[in-house]
């Protein structure tokens, strides 16, 4: 389904309705709002694919905004992360900003507030503060210091800022209504003390602002139109709403925010702060696991950009939150690299075979389509030789009918080559069979245009050749959670469900062909699934990821519904 046939999602609609409303269309402006504490996730995929999107359906500016108000969590390497997923996620934003940049102007708009009689320096502890809330039913206690003067007011205020107090002595608080049915109103914390240095600002400011009082007035000096954030946030959109209500000039634009649900995904966690345990804890190496439901994971996993791109717009937005099975974002990934991913061979779990007439030291090189999805990807050649590996699930003493692959007595074509039987096997002292003797079909080669050349046998396995394989890591990925919804718990942690056997790594046997592979680059090893080429390969040690398995369940899931 192309972008524009598809029919419009529901913040599409607001848009619309505000357009007809006298919304200036030159006058639509978005941003993602990431906060530089952890790395971007598939979920935050969903987000940059909405507001990036609504940038190039109405040809808007779409600004990539830190929303960097928390010292304590946030860092450069976030901020330049961040940046390398959006941009390879094919994203391109108008400007970058950073809600850090607004701390003078959120100081000076503070103060305005102040002398308005509508904020206030409260000098109560945190747990006092807490504890005079009230409950949704019940209205929140009135602060002693609620009605301080103004002038009392600014005097404190501006010792917060140059650093006079310690952290937790004072805050600055909106008057509001602590009586307010939206608990959210009643007095909210505007700044509070925080004597750390940040990673844009340094030691400037030892008073940080609150999202709330940082949000909104970042999007409307940026005069972002429509702000769209997660359902969490649709009973802070009165707060949202009343500080631009002291703010904006009648001649701005004023911004609107709108909440659409969080995506969640199957057998993993979309949480920064669940996902830096996992890497704190070890349970992965870094935050580009490829086990990891990061951007930068799933790239390094092989993922590709449109197929985060398909997932995010084939799940589109929601006005509900629910999960999604992972098995879609595995679909995505498979069929976009069924078009593009070279195939080759490689054989994971090698049992030896000897094609006993083959003449010993003979090899031949074989003419292998590269890509049977795209003429143009070309042929290559495979070396053949007289012995040869093949998948130990390829091959039975003795199998029923429906077992089409090598049994003693019984043919297959070898892939690319020829057809071969089965005549004998041999055993180690404990039963299992380390080598088959079979013999070949010399007319039988694919592609040479003979009659045997055309025979069809049931089965075709791909091999590689013993002499000529080279080897390589390769590293089998499961799910990182046993778990469909580890997070979901009210008895257990999400850790608990850590699945213990998610990396199992392998010694591969390939053909030649992958001698000079690159870091990225993805291929598909027959009948097996979809690889590319680790970060920690080296010429001399290869190292493969599988990216997705071939077998299509998703596909099957959707068949039965
Ligand atoms: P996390 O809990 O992982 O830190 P967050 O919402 O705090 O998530 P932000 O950096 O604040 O992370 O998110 C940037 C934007 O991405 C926000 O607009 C947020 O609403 C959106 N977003 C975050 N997680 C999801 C998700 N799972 N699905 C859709 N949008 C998301
Ligand atoms: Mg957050």
């Amino acid at each position: 389904m192309s972008e524009e046939e598809r029919s419009l999602n529901f913040i599409e609609h607001i848009i619309e309705d505000d357009l007809r409303d006298g919304y200036e269309k030159e006058g639509l402006r978005f941003r993602f709002p990431p906060e530089p504490n952890g790395y971007l996730h598939i979920g935050h995929a969903s987000s940059i694919c909405l507001n990036f999107g609504l940038g190039l359906r109405y040809q808007a500016p779409v600004n990539l905004r830190f929303d960097d108000t928390n010292p304590a969590k946030e860092e450069k390497e976030y901020v330049e992360a961040i940046k390398a997923d959006v941009s390879w996620l094919g994203f391109e934003w108008d400007t970058e900003c950073y809600a850090s940049d607004y701390f003078g102007q959120l100081y000076d708009w503070a103060v305005e507030l102040i002398k308005q009689g509508k904020a206030y320096v409260d000098s109560q502890s945190s747990d006092q503060i807490a504890e005079q809330k009230g409950t949704p039913t019940e209205p929140g206690t009135e602060s002693p210091f609620r009605n301080r003067s103004v002038e009392e007011n600014l005097t404190l205020f501006e010792g917060m800022k140059n650093g006079e107090f310690e952290e937790g002595e004072h805050v600055l608080r909106a008057k509001i209504d602590m009586a307010s049915s939206n608990m959210l109103m009643r007095d909210p914390i505007m700044y509070r003390i925080l004597h750390k240095a940040h990673h844009r600002t340094n030691t400037d400011w030892c008073i940080y602002p609150m999202y709330d009082w940082t949000h909104g007035e970042s999007d409307y000096i940026e005069q972002v139109s429509h702000s769209l954030c997660t359902l969490e946030f649709l009973p802070h959109r009165e707060l949202y709403d009343w500080f631009l209500d002291q703010l904006v000039e009648s001649n701005k634009l004023r911004p609107k925010q709108r909440e659409f649900a969080r995506r969640n995904l199957s057998h993993t966690v979309v949480s920064k702060r669940k996902l830096l345990q996992l890497v704190e804890n070890g349970v992965v190496s870094g935050w580009d696991d490829p086990r990891m439901p990061t951007i930068s994971g799933l790239r390094r996993r092989g993922y590709t950009p449109e197929s985060i791109r398909n997932f995010a717009n084939t799940i589109g937005i929601a006005k509900r939150e629910n999960v999604v099975d992972v098995s879609l974002l595995e679909f995505h990934v498979r069929e976009h690299l069924n078009k593009i991913a070279p195939r080759v061979m490689a054989v994971l779990n090698p049992l030896k075979v000897v094609i006993t007439n083959y003449e010993e030291g003979k090899e031949e090189w074989l003419e292998a389509e590269n890509n049977p999805e795209d003429a143009s990807a070309g042929s290559r050649k495979v070396p053949f030789s007289r012995e040869l590996y093949i998948e130990q699930e390829d091959f039975r003493e003795e199998a029923n009918r429906k077992f089409f692959r090598l049994k003693l007595g019984g043919e297959v074509r070898l892939k690319n080559g020829y057809i071969i039987k089965a005549e004998n096997c041999t055993k180690d002292s404990e039963g299992n069979v380390i080598e088959v003797q079979c013999t070949y079909d010399p007319k039988s080669r694919s592609g040479s245009g003979t009659e045997e050349s055309l025979r069809k046998v049931k089965g075709t396995l791909h091999w590689v050749s013993i002499p000529h394989a080279i080897e390589a890591e390769v590293r089998i990925y499961d799910r990182l959670f046993s778990d469909a919804t580890p997070d979901g718990h009210k008895d257990q942690e999400f850790m608990d469900f850590v699945n213990p056997d998610s990396l199992k790594k392998v010694t591969g046997f390939l053909e030649p062909s992958l001698k000079d592979v690159k870091v990225g680059d993805r291929f598909q090893f027959q009948r097996l699934g979809y690889f590319n080429v680790d970060v920690d390969s080296t010429s001399e040690n290869l190292v493969f990821n599988r990216t997705v398995t071939l077998r299509d369940t998703w596909a099957k899931l959707e068949q039965k519904k």
